[in-house]
């Protein structure tokens, strides 16, 4: 369990004040200029490689060696862009940092702008956070006429500019290359990889792109050290996290905690456990929609990390841990989630265009109790052509959660048909 002193995000409920003067008061912003000249730019990469920190999005990529990819400095300018556009299913962790804590976020753009030798960054979030756009731009503001940003940003010697780009509520607008076609005010359409963003991004210039949740931890890391940061966690998943618990628990709420915490304790300890006890728990997708879901026999002993969830073929992914009881129809409930990523589709390429479609449509029928054994058989085929078969990863976040679902709830399935037959 995390101690309340090892706390990175200590305005997460929005109970201070997050303007910059309460930001101040909690330690944000604190010898930020001093933090730079000190440690120069390879001092600030060591320590976020060496502390372990890795993309609070959903993959996972260390993020040190996400900037280490960079090719060497030439005469394009270099970019950051900060994805604020979380729309995956049952994750809202960035939206409590734009709104409660947007100095932590913007202290941390100018620290990694730094570190990467960018002189402009862009948060790009999403449409539907009009309020989060509107503390963000304040809290900028503010950090403008404190000298904080602008010209010899924080009395750092770095020139640093920071601006906001609004979205339009596009799902695949989260992806990072149909990110930087969107800000460059095109169609958000997901770009064929490689070059990867790295070499050519924002402009064809060198870009790294990074969560609104990995850049906010940066200025806390770096002040309290790697070797603090990386004490808390299991040795490959480090730091904290923020998971945000939904669907049927007491109370649902977004909570910092290590990483590698036990998913019951977790959702016992904060979200005043499951609605009917845990033993009326059914299954648990715990990273975001598009990760497998996991039964009740796994989540009594897993933790909260990427080894031990991968191990059990599902992923950490943004930490949305979606909790449902026995009351759920877990058929239709991922046929839900099937409807939102064929939705969501930009339809680019055929796999996902198509395909999404077409797993919808059969299980809409599946979960009538219509079909066959071979159809979910056929199901699964389909998933397995759509994976690793796209432009970008929308076509695995539609094809993982259904074969979670055959993977653990096949016999539900099967004795579904047997009864409508
Ligand atoms: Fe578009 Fe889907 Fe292809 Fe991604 S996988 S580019 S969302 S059609």
């Amino acid at each position: 369990m995390l101690k309340d002193k090892d706390r990175i995000f200590t305005n997460l409920y929005g109970q201070r004040d997050w303007q910059l003067k309460g930001a101040r008061a909690r330690g944000d912003w604190q010898g930020t200029g001093d933090l730079i000249r000190q440690k120069n730019r390879e001092g600030i990469i060591q320590d976020v490689i060496a502390s372990g920190l890795r993309g609070r999005s959903g993959a996972g990529f260390p993020t040190g060696k996400k900037w280490t990819l960079l090719p060497p400095l030439g005469s394009l300018p270099r970019y950051l862009v900060i994805n604020a556009d979380e729309s995956e299913p049952g994750t809202c962790k960035d939206r409590d940092i734009l709104r409660y804590e947007p100095h932590k976020l913007i202290e941390g753009a100018l620290l990694s702008s730094f570190a990467i030798h960018a002189h402009h960054a862009y948060i790009y979030i999403r449409g539907e956070y009009y309020r989060e756009a509107e503390h963000l731009q304040y809290a900028i503001d503010e950090a403008y006429d404190a000298r904080l940003l602008g010209k010899d940003a924080a009395g750092s010697g770095w020139d640093f500019d920071l601006y906001i780009h609004r979205g339009a509520g596009a799902y695949i607008c989260g992806e990072e290359t149909a990110l930087l076609e969107s800000l460059e005010g095109h169609k958000g359409l997901p770009r064929l990889k490689p070059p990867f963003p790295a070499v050519m991004g924002l402009y064809g210039c060198p870009t790294i792109i990074n969560n609104v949740e990995t850049i906010a931890v940066v200025p806390t890391l770096l002040r309290r050290g790697a070797s603090w940061f990386s004490s808390i966690g299991t040795p490959q998943s480090t730091g904290t996290k923020i998971f945000c618990i939904s669907g049927h628990v007491n109370k649902p709420c977004n909570v910092e905690e290590a990483l590698g915490i036990p998913l019951r304790t977790l959702i016992e300890t904060y979200a005043g456990g499951v609605r009917g006890g845990w033993d009326n728990l059914l299954a648990v997708i715990p990273g975001g929609s598009s990760v497998q879901l996991i039964p009740k026999e796994v989540c009594d002993t897993v933790t909260m990390d990427y080894e031990s969830l991968h191990t059990q073929k599902s992923g950490l992914g943004t930490a949305g841990v979606i909790v449902m009881d026995k009351t759920t129809d877990i058929l239709q409930a991922i046929t839900r989630i099937a409807r939102f990523y064929m939705h969501e589709s930009c339809g680019q390429c055929t796999p996902c265009r198509e395909g999404t479609g077409w797993m919808w449509r059969m299980l809409t029928r599946l979960s009538k109790g219509e079909g066959s054994s071979a159809d979910i058989d056929l199901l699964l085929d389909v998933t397995h052509q759509i994976e690793g078969h796209t432009i970008c990863g929308l076509g695995e976040a539609a094809a993982w959660p259904i074969q979670g679902l055959v993977r653990h709830f096949r016999k539900e399935i099967e004795q579904r048909q047997r009864k409508a037959a």
